[in-house]
């Protein structure tokens, strides 16, 4: 961890998008405040009958362009200042992407890992019913986020609907397929992450075939995108977990295989690294897709990659960020890189609204069509306004937020 809190590094993100879009002091007020924060406290009774409190957060950061949207974490250090940071973010994400959303984040401070079954399934739907009265379909829709799946949202489902009286598999998404998930979600933002490293490859004239690559993360990003990177021909050479990097794996396939069965990445026949060994090896595509705060202005320094795709939320510190920029490293910043979860959760909803389900292929083209266009805009704004890729992002989605407002005008 470094001094630069997630909230810090999203503020001075938005505070330079303001003043690259010449907004004035009152729409930096008004985009710079979160619009609803709620925390809550979850009682857990323990499989042994103890039971032990956590800090529950669900932060509506704006619900300027639609119902507010974003993930729950589940991680021993979340605090509502991140969540906020993270929430804002998906405000930036769903207007950049142009999904009708506003942005939301939520999360309880628990360690997952320390949970069985049963107690995360009680903790979940305690917490669903403590901020149950502001979610649902309309209002804010939760999704997964680092520490929780589709087990969970589908505990959030229920919780929901058992209130109801009747199904509402639109309040959550990342749901399993039975339930009203979509094809697809699983890997959708493993799969924008692949496509934004495609598109880097081609802005620096890079042949994708053969270019290699080091994913910092082998969870529900990192492992979707090495594998979609696979096999479209490219070398993932280095991926880590929580406990470290490994590389000299024949396959990300069989790494996963190895993973699967064993709990860890230490694959015999691989050669251990440590993060930051992982950071600084000389690849074409660094991926960090952990947690926030990887690249900083300590680590950044050593970092030989041509491009990073960030993967992860808010990876890279804004010390992190000026030296990959004086090293002209080319950066697809978070809320365009990663947003891949996202687009396929506003399918799921559209759907799920709709009751009427896509094939995998639709979701997949679609998926395709909304990233491109994206990815387009951002290229052609950094280059026309001689910016970084991502304070191009930032003023496309904090523009398109602003205007809204402006449309919208001041109530009363
Ligand atoms: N947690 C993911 C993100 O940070 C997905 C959010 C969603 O699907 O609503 O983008």
């Amino acid at each position: 961890m470094t001094m630069e809190s997630t909230l810090v590094t999203a503020r001075a993100q938005l505070r330079r998008a303001v003043e690259l879009l010449e907004l004035s002091e009152n729409d930096w007020q008004t985009l710079s405040t979160p619009r609803r924060i709620l925390e809550v406290a979850v009682p857990l009774r323990r499989d042994n009958g103890n039971v032990e409190m956590y800090k529950g957060f669900r932060v509506q950061y704006s619900t300027t362009r639609g119902p507010s949207k974003g993930g729950v974490r589940f991680h021993p250090q979340i605090d509502m200042d991140e969540t906020v940071a993270l929430a804002m973010l998906m405000t930036w994400k769903c207007a950049l992407t142009n999904l009708p959303y506003g942005g939301a984040k939520g999360g309880i401070a628990v360690d997952h890992h320390t949970l069985s079954l049963s107690e995360n399934e009680r903790l979940t739907r305690r917490y669903t019913s403590e901020i149950l009265p502001i979610i649902g379909p309309e209002r804010d829709i939760p999704a997964p986020d680092v520490g929780t799946d589709e087990r969970n949202m589908a505990w959030m489902m229920d919780t929901y609907s058992v209130n109801a009286g009747f199904s509402v598999p639109g309040v959550v998404t990342g749901k399993p397929i039975v339930l009203g998930g979509s094809l697809g979600r699983t890997s959708a933002t493993g799969d924008g992450v692949a496509i934004s490293a495609i598109e880097a490859l081609r802005v620096r004239a890079i042949d994708p075939k053969g270019a290699t690559v080091a994913i910092q993360g082998f969870g529900k990003v990192g492992y979707w995108a090495a594998m979609a990177l696979e096999n479209l021909g490219l070398k993932v050479v280095a991926v880590s977990d929580v406990n470290g990097g490994v590389t000299g794996f024949s396959s990300v396939a069989q790494l996963w295989e190895y993973y699967q069965s064993n709990g860890n990445i230490g694959m015999p026949g691989t050669d251990k690294l440590t993060q930051d060994e992982l950071l600084h090896l000389d690849v074409d595509v660094l991926i960090p897709a952990a947690l926030a705060d990887s690249i900083t202005e300590k680590s950044a320094s050593g970092i030989q990659a041509r491009i990073v795709v960030e993967g992860a939320n808010a990876p890279t510190t804004p010390g992190g960020d000026k030296i990959l920029e004086e090293k002209n490293i080319l950066v697809v910043p978070d809320i365009l890189a990663n947003s891949g979860g996202v687009i396929v959760s506003y399918f799921e909803w559209v759907q799920d609204k709709q009751n009427y389900f896509w094939t995998a292929d639709e979701v997949k083209q679609n998926l395709n069509d909304i990233m491109m266009r994206t990815f387009k805009e951002v290229e052609h704004m950094a280059t026309e306004k001689k910016v970084t890729w991502r304070e191009a992002a930032h003023m496309i989605g904090v523009s398109r937020v602003a205007e809204a407002h402006k449309l919208r005008g001041l109530y009363p």
